[in-house]
């Protein structure tokens, strides 16, 4: 064991990730060198590959060239299709492209929940830690302008998803009660309190970005939220024409879940939103839902590879 830090390695040989998690300060990173290849670190131009439309997730190619699960398909809701990353920085990792249109001006509540729908399908019997996100748009950290979701899942929490679970669970016994029982009596129509009543919506105390909006769930795991997809996506609908009002077009999400097969503890799920300051149409943000919303980044260069770049 390495005195320094933690280091746990998942996936395929080729596309290998480290997960290393510092002793000290408990932060935690995932390192996966052969994203590289996915020249995801090269300058966007403007004729760059990104103009190429139909690009694979649009409908003449997505059903021919894109992975499919171990029984040979992906799965359909709606205009959604859900398949297996091709490049995953997580023990499982899946994709849902949201809307058969490349570049769609709006994506409507239905969309939205179906492509819910389609992430929980392919969670819904994972007894690990699940997250639903979403970049939407290059300077929100997509590296496809296409939209779509990322559902990861893991043995262990990611770093933010942790403090929540664990910390929730610390008030529970404290005091009895859930954080999410003592968050919506404090904030329930107050100056936070943007709107909703069964699943409300509140903009956040302590904003892990711009314009941050939550909405807490009743219920713990991926499996138990289905009955809520209908209210959820009609509530990431009004978030996004919030910011569109504001003037920001791209924004993270991530719908933070605990592990079916760990214990209640008191943490309740919660989806997150904050808006991004674009830095312009094209340019690729290389922070994204994991770097924001989970504070744990990912990155491409093994620390130990560094002195071989010396000059
Ligand atoms: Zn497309």
């Amino acid at each position: 064991m390495n005195e320094l830090f933690l280091v746990t390695e998942c996936g395929p040989k080729n596309r290998r990730v480290q997960y290393r998690r510092d002793h000290l300060t408990g932060l935690q990173c995932r390192i996966a060198p052969d994203r590289v290849r996915r020249s995801i670190n090269v300058a966007h131009r403007p004729d760059a590959p990104e103009d190429e439309v139909p690009c694979v997730f649009c409908p003449e190619r997505i059903h021919s060239e894109t992975p499919v699960f171990p029984d040979g398909r992906r799965i359909a809701v709606g205009e959604s299709v859900t398949f297996p990353n091709l490049y995953p920085f997580a023990q499982r990792h899946v994709v849902t492209v949201m809307t058969e249109a490349h570049n769609p001006a709006v994506i409507t509540a239905g969309q939205i929940e179906d492509a819910l729908r389609g992430q929980i399908a392919a969670f819904c019997t994972d007894d690990g830690y699940v997250s639903c996100n979403w970049n939407y748009l290059p300077s929100a950290g997509a590296s496809m302008l296409h939209p779509h979701m990322q559902g990861v899942a893991d043995e262990a929490p990611t770093y933010y998803a942790g403090l929540a679970i664990d910390q929730s669970a610390a008030f529970c016994r404290r005091t009895g009660r859930t954080y999410r029982d003592f968050l919506i009596d404090r904030e329930m129509g107050g100056p936070r309190h943007l709107f909703g009543d069964e699943l409300p919506f509140f903009a956040h105390a302590v904003p892990l970005g711009e314009k941050e909006v939550r909405a807490y769930l009743p219920v713990r795991c991926i499996d138990e939220l289905e009955p809520w997809c209908g209210l959820l996506a009609e509530g990431i609908e009004r978030v996004e024409s919030l910011y569109r009002g504001a003037g920001h077009y791209a924004y993270n999400m991530a719908l933070v879940c605990d592990a079916a097969g760990k214990p209640d503890g008191g943490f309740r799920a919660f989806c997150s939103l904050i808006a991004r300051i674009n830095p312009g149409a094209t340019g690729m943000s290389d922070s994204a839902f994991m770097e924001r919303m989970h504070l744990e980044p990912i990155v491409l260069t093994l620390p130990e590879d560094l002195a071989g770049l010396l000059p």
